[in-house]
């Protein structure tokens, strides 16, 4: 199970909505979240075709990797 206090984003990368603690997944081994299971199950299913979500999320990680550095 995801752990809502370690979910990576607090907004949606498609909508910029808050994020839905039922509607939570697992990228690169963190918790990523979405707007609604809509989102997330589309993203989980197509991960391959949702590059913007991908940089996004990936953008957060580096930044989380940066804060535990210092
Ligand atoms: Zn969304």
């Amino acid at each position: 199970m995801p752990q809502v206090s370690k979910i990576l984003n607090q907004y949606c990368p498609r909508s910029g909505k808050a994020v839905s603690m039922d509607s939570l997944t697992l990228y690169l081994g963190h918790t990523v979240g979405f707007c609604n299971p809509r989102c997330r199950d589309d993203f989980r299913d197509n991960q391959d075709k949702c590059d913007k979500d991908k940089m996004y999320f990936e953008v957060l990680i580096k930044e989380t990797l940066v804060k535990m550095t210092y």
